[in-house]
């Protein structure tokens, strides 16, 4: 029998929770950024009447005021977010036990074993899951219905805000295979052109595709894309509680913009460096190990890593790390299109001590310093928003801005 996989997905998720306090400006188009005061502070998310004006996420604040002077800027509260996102979770694990958080506002859920529970049908139970969310926390969700991860994934993205989309055995082909490429989990725009020198442009495209020819144009993933493009795609939605720890952290964006020069890149990267230090501390992980990829405007990457003096989990470490690296493949003139940063060979917290190089032990009490100071920051975040305080300004006044993390997709 098949499954009944649902994704759920919020929509514009960061938007939609700050207008919750701000209703006055549903109708206006707004944007949550990191920092409004800064024209450099990059775009987190917009609402409707804000991506008519086509301000963009990951944008700069000054490149959307430029397409929509009007734009309101609402700074960012991840404390908020987070909450809503246990809260949206919490509703899902009413239907399910198996519940597959992908990021802060798309879940997987399971719901074979219960769905009898419910009716026996997915797309009300949908239907009925989209309506208890707008009820009880006035946010909306995209969910699609489907006989696995990927299809559900597609059927999600397929209408919004507020739908649901039932993607089955009999429809796929006619719903899925007109889109683009790039539509498919895990296509970049690296993978698309690629498959675009073969003529490849479409998901039906892909579909017809000789399995092992396109096993051997990309690899293993070659074979991933085909599965998933023919829906032979059979992962497990694995509650949250069943992960396992992850094994790097990282944190990477395309930018509507080339970046250039030193200013620019060390900004992007400190706010890369920012969200992987906040995740390295929420799970009680240190690492060892920093890795940069850098792409510049004509895909081809460059990666670099670097092993640490010491295991930490300090923002302004992995900025300082990646800056090096990033120096040292890297022209200051060389536009930048992509950069991740990534944070390997983690240890625990409390095994971290041991593996300190004797000669980096100079370095030790500011690290401690260090790492004091952005454990406080990260409660007051928690408690007060983002806005409430800033590394830049509490330990190098004349250094780089710590910023915004990064957002999810609408
Ligand atoms: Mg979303």
């Amino acid at each position: 029998m098949d499954r009944v996989i649902f994704h759920c997905d919020l929509n514009s998720f960061y938007a939609s929770v700050e207008l919750l306090d701000h209703p006055e400006l549903k109708d206006k188009p707004v944007a949550v950024c990191g920092d409004p005061e800064s024209r450099h502070g990059i775009i987190l998310a917009k609402n409707e009447p804000a991506k008519q004006y086509k301000v963009q996420t990951a944008e700069t604040i000054w490149q959307a005021r430029r397409k929509c002077p009007d734009l309101v800027l609402l700074p960012a509260h991840h404390w908020k977010y987070r909450e809503y996102s246990k809260k949206v979770n919490a509703i899902y694990e009413r239907y399910t036990d198996l519940v597959e958080p992908f990021s802060i506002d798309e879940s997987w859920l399971d719901v074979t074993g219960t769905l009898h529970l419910f009716g026996g049908d997915g797309k009300a139970l949908a239907d009925e899951i989209r309506r208890v969310i707008r009820q009880e926390l006035g946010l909306t969700v995209s969910v699609g219905v489907s006989f696995n991860k990927v299809f559900a994934k597609m059927g999600s993205d397929y209408k919004k805000p507020d739908a649901t989309t039932v993607i089955t055995r009999e429809n796929f082909q006619q719903l899925l295979w007109p889109l683009p490429v790039t539509d498919l989990l895990f296509v970049g725009r690296a993978a698309a052109r690629i498959l675009g020198g073969y003529g490849v442009r479409t998901i039906g495209d892909l579909a017809a595709f000789d399995r092992d020819s396109l096993g051997e144009i990309l690899g293993k993933g070659g074979y991933t894309l085909h599965d998933y493009a023919t829906g032979r795609e059979h992962a497990p939605v694995i509650a949250a509680r069943d992960m396992p720890g992850p094994k790097s952290v990282g944190n990477g964006l395309t930018f509507p913009r080339n970046l250039m020069g030193w200013e620019e890149l060390r900004t992007a990267l400190s706010e890369l460096a920012d969200e992987v230090a906040a995740r390295l501390r929420k799970h009680g992980l240190k690492c060892t190990t920093v890795q940069i990829t850098v792409r510049d405007p004509a895909f081809k990457d460059i990666c670099r890593q670097k092993r640490l003096a010491a295991p930490t989990y300090v923002s302004r470490d992995l900025t300082d790390s990646a800056m090096e690296l990033l120096r040292s493949c890297w022209n200051e003139r060389q536009p930048v299109r992509a950069l991740t940063i990534t944070a390997q060979n983690l240890v625990e917290e409390g095994d971290a001590g041991e593996q300190v190089d004797l000669f980096a032990a100079d370095a030790i009490p500011r690290r401690d310093k260090l790492e004091k100071l952005e454990k406080a920051m990260d409660s007051i975040r928690d408690k007060y928003g983002r806005g409430a305080i800033s590394l830049a300004s509490a330990v190098h006044p004349e250094g780089e801005r710590e910023d915004q993390r990064l957002p999810p997709t609408d």
